[in-house]
């Protein structure tokens, strides 16, 4: 993708491999997405198929041996941005069982406070 010039449109700063990952992983460009271990099928249009996310999914899983168990699947992540900036909303554990979700603050100081996953379901 760098070869082919993918950049940021606003910065033109060439796209990191994290990020690439990320949007490999992402369920809901197939049109469906998770939600409490349940499959839900959105309203837009998918990007692609599901046969091929899930080969792309099987290719990545191969890769990641090392880091298995580490990453956790959090009900909102990637489908919704701060309401205050627009970045994307993060999620992590407190206290071993309180997911809270916080501002990436990738656009500057972000002033937005934490907001617990229960709120998010309400
Ligand atoms: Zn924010």
């Amino acid at each position: 993708m760098r070869r082919d010039g993918l950049v940021y449109r606003k910065s033109r700063a060439s796209v990191p491999t994290s990020a690439v990952h990320k949007i490999l992983r992402t369920r809901l460009y197939t049109g469906t997405f998770e939600w409490r271990g349940e499959l839900y099928k959105g309203t837009h249009q998918p990007l692609v198929t599901h046969e091929l996310w899930a080969h792309v999914q099987d290719i990545l899983d191969g890769r990641r041996t090392k880091r298995q168990g580490l990453e956790q699947n959090f009900a909102f992540s990637g489908l919704i941005n701060c309401g205050h900036c627009g970045c994307a909303l993060v999620a992590e554990i407190k206290k071993q069982k309180y997911v809270y979700y916080h501002c990436t603050g990738f656009k500057g100081n972000c002033g937005e406070p934490y907001v617990r996953e229960e709120v998010l379901e309400e």
